[in-house]
C-alpha cells in the first residue's frame, strides 16, 4: 500500500467512531418501515429477486407492488392508522408483531437499515435517527461488528 493510500485508509478509520461496532437486535416493530410518505428503493436485480419469492414476473411484480418515483422505482405504500406502511408489512400473522412478507428477498435499502452512511456519519446522526424512526433496536442487544457494519454500509445500491 502507499503512503497516500495509507493516509487515507487511516482517515476512513478516524472516521469510524464506531469502530468497537454498534449493538443492534431488531424487535420487529415495523417502525422503519412506516411513517411518513417515502420511498422503498429497488434495482432491476432485487426486482427479479422479489418477484420470483411472489412468483411473478417482473413486469407484473412491477404493475401490482411498485410505482415510479422521481425516475425510478419503489415500493409502494398504503396509508395505515401507523403511518404510510410498505405494502409488504404484515401487521396480522404474528400478533405483536410487524413483520416483512419479502424478508429474504428485500431490497438493499432494508438489508442494511440501520448501518446506512448517513447513520453512521456521527454518533449524534445515530442517535437521532434511533430516536426519531424510532427504532428500538438500535444501541440494542447483539453486537455488531466494524466488519459486518462496513459490508452494509458500503453495499452498492
Ligand atoms: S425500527 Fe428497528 S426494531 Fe423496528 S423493525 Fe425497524 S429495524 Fe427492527
Ligand atoms: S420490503 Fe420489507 S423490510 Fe423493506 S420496507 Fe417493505 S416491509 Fe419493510
Amino acid at each position: 500500500m502507499t503512503r497516500v493510500a495509507m493516509e487515507l485508509v487511516m482517515a476512513d478509520e478516524g472516521r469510524e467512531w464506531y469502530r468497537d461496532g454498534l449493538r443492534f437486535e431488531c424487535t420487529q416493530c415495523g417502525n422503519c418501515c412506516t411513517g411518513p410518505p417515502g420511498a422503498v428503493w429497488f434495482t432491476d436485480d432485487e426486482a427479479a429477486e422479489m418477484a420470483a419469492s411472489l412468483g411473478l414476473s417482473v413486469p407484473d411484480f412491477r404493475s401490482t407492488w411498485a410505482r415510479r418515483l422521481d425516475g425510478n422505482w419503489s415500493l409502494k405504500e398504503q396509508l395505515t392508522e401507523h403511518g404510510w406502511d410498505c405494502v409488504f408489512l404484515d401487521r396480522t400473522s404474528q400478533p405483536g408483531k410487524a413483520i416483512c412478507r419479502l424478508y429474504n428477498a428485500r431490497p438493499r435499502q432494508c438489508r442494511t437499515w440501520p448501518f446506512w452512511p448517513e447513520n453512521l456519519e456521527s454518533p449524534d446522526a445515530w442517535e437521532n435517527s434511533r430516536r426519531t424512526t424510532p427504532c428500538p433496536g438500535m444501541g440494542q442487544g447483539k453486537l455488531v461488528p466494524i466488519e459486518s457494519i462496513r459490508i452494509q454500509r458500503d453495499a452498492p445500491g
